[in-house]
């Protein structure tokens, strides 16, 4: 593994509020290294520790920032507005100009479709832990968690009744190869 001297920026961490309630905390920093051991979270006394020891020396993830567990997975970011928007505005412009161009006009929406694919393709991604849902955005991608795995979220979910679960790997899911299934 080489070195990668591209210095990390903005980094977010979405972590569970320690009161409950569905209600996320965002964290945002300049860089992984400038993540503080922890935070008081808002609206409340209570503090929210974080696992920087599962950060690498390079900025890249071990396993959760906010719960330390080891198993995360890689999901692509979508701007849904964007996508949406995209799709919204060709249906308009075929609609517009069907009447003028004939079938041509469907090939705004082929180009739509191109374009979200595109766009899904080459947009950022974020590391979501299996056990506390935390979010991280902007950390090196190395070690690389591979996409979501339900034979893990099962084993977490349901523990030794899963159906479908799987044995934890050694070091969680990180250099893991992306699931068969
Ligand atoms: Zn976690």
């Amino acid at each position: 593994m080489s070195f990668d001297p591209t210095p990390l920026r903005w980094i977010e961490l979405d972590i569970p509020h320690p009161e409950g309630g569905g209600r996320m905390i965002t964290l945002r920093t300049d860089g992984p290294f400038a993540l503080r051991p922890y935070y008081r979270a808002p609206g409340s006394d209570q503090d929210v520790d974080l696992h920087l020891d599962q950060r690498t020396e390079d900025g890249g993830l071990n396993g959760c920032i906010h719960c330390g567990h080891p198993e995360l997975y890689t999901r692509k970011v979508f701007s849904k507005p964007l996508g949406i928007g995209i799709v919204v505005g060709s249906g308009l412009l075929t609609l517009a100009t069907v009447g003028s161009l004939g079938p041509a006009a469907y090939g705004f929406l082929g180009v739509a479709a191109l374009a979200d694919a595109v766009l899904y393709q080459f947009g950022k991604e974020e590391t979501v832990c299996y056990a506390c849902s935390a979010v991280h955005r902007g950390f090196r991608p190395v070690p690389r968690h591979p996409r979501f795995d339900r034979t893990i979220a099962e084993r977490l979910k349901f523990g030794k009744s899963a159906v479908m679960g799987s044995a934890m790997r050694d070091g969680g899911t990180a250099g893991a190869p992306d699931p068969e299934h």
